[in-house]
């Protein structure tokens, strides 16, 4: 069944239909980390209640959205989260759950089909100075617990003070047998950490050689997403295949890394009238010329849709995953 309604949407997006692939849900903008590359935690918004919450499911499955995707700020803060995962799961969606790993342990939280936990260096000092909480053992220990519970992933984001870190980092996710994930710093919020754009293009080269070597089975970026940072490429970004939805319902288009608009509420109006607003398609409009970003959930799908070789690459990725 997931895997029809996956085709169906591919199939309607390559005859130039909008339809989102992942419903990506920002449940929350509170965080309990402090990340020097982020300032949703500085954000206060409302959030929608459970109700609320069940409604936008309700819409986006029967729009025929494969995929919810929950982030945050963290997620895991909000004392609902196991209803929202088995939500999920009734409405027939792909569960993708995002967290620092912080509340990982106490929340005993169920119906996940990928994990995700960001940790962007083994260093305790580096740890503190990054994310502002000295926390580098509960997330370690986080990970351990969750790979026997989920199919998880490690995602590291790269910047100036781990970007030499990348070989270490493949070898602890191989080690402890986890996948792991690589992007580069998005650098849109003023005074965040950057990253030295030919140290990243050195580093992505070093883990596209580590994936070439077979034995490093964990990295679970394509060869295509590494080659094409490691070259400085550029891609055609396609953000309507993410419907970006807020803690409050608005959908932002087309991301937060450029300037966007708010296309409507999800509460309030039916997914196709929010995807034929102007403000949806005028953020299709500014995608078009962008390439600011790396962010691997808008390069992989955008590629996977427009370069057929591409979408082999990311399936055979995922397979040997
Ligand atoms: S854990 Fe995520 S949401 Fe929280 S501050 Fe860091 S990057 Fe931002
Ligand atoms: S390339 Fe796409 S996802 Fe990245 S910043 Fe631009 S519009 Fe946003």
């Amino acid at each position: 069944m997931l895997l029809f309604k996956i085709l169906k949407t591919y199939i309607k997006n390559k005859f130039h239909k909008i339809a989102p692939f992942v419903l990506a849900h920002m449940i929350t903008h509170k965080c309990n980390m402090r990340c020097r590359y982020c300032i949703y935690w500085k954000w206060n918004t409302h959030e929608m209640n459970l109700k609320e919450i069940e409604t936008v499911l309700k819409k986006c499955s029967e729009f025929g959205i494969p995929i919810y995707s929950i982030t945050g700020g963290e997620p895991l803060l909000r004392d609902d989260i196991c209803e929202v995962l088995r939500l999920g799961k009734e409405y027939g969606f792909f569960n993708f759950l995002v967290t620092n790993g912080l509340l990982l342990k106490e929340r005993e939280i169920r119906d996940v089909d990928l994990l995700t936990i960001s940790l962007d260096t083994l260093d305790r000092r580096k740890f503190l100075e990054i994310r502002g909480v000295d926390a580098i053992d509960r997330v370690i220990s986080a990970i351990e617990h969750a790979k026997n519970e989920f199919e998880t992933c490690v995602n590291v984001v790269l910047h100036d003070h781990n970007i030499d870190e990348v070989e270490r980092m493949v070898k602890f996710a191989e080690d402890i047998e986890v996948g792991i994930t690589f992007e580069p710093v998005s650098q849109y919020f003023p005074n965040c950490l950057g990253v030295d754009e030919d140290k990243l293009r050195v580093a992505m080269k070093k883990i596209l050689e580590l994936k070439k070597q077979h034995k490093y089975k964990c990295i679970k970026n394509s060869k295509s997403y590494l080659r094409l940072v490691a070259e400085g490429g550029r891609f055609k970004c396609l953000p309507y295949l993410l419907l970006r939805v807020d803690p409050n319902g608005d959908v932002i288009s087309p991301c937060y890394d450029v300037e966007h608009l708010r296309a409507g509420n999800v509460l309030e109006m039916d997914v196709q009238e929010i995807i034929s607003s102007y403000e949806f398609r005028r953020g299709i409009e500014i995608a078009r010329e962008c390439n600011r970003c790396y962010l691997i959930c808008y390069v992989e799908p955008s590629m996977v849709v427009k370069n057929i070789r591409w979408g082999f690459d990311a399936m055979l990725t995922a397979l040997k995953g």
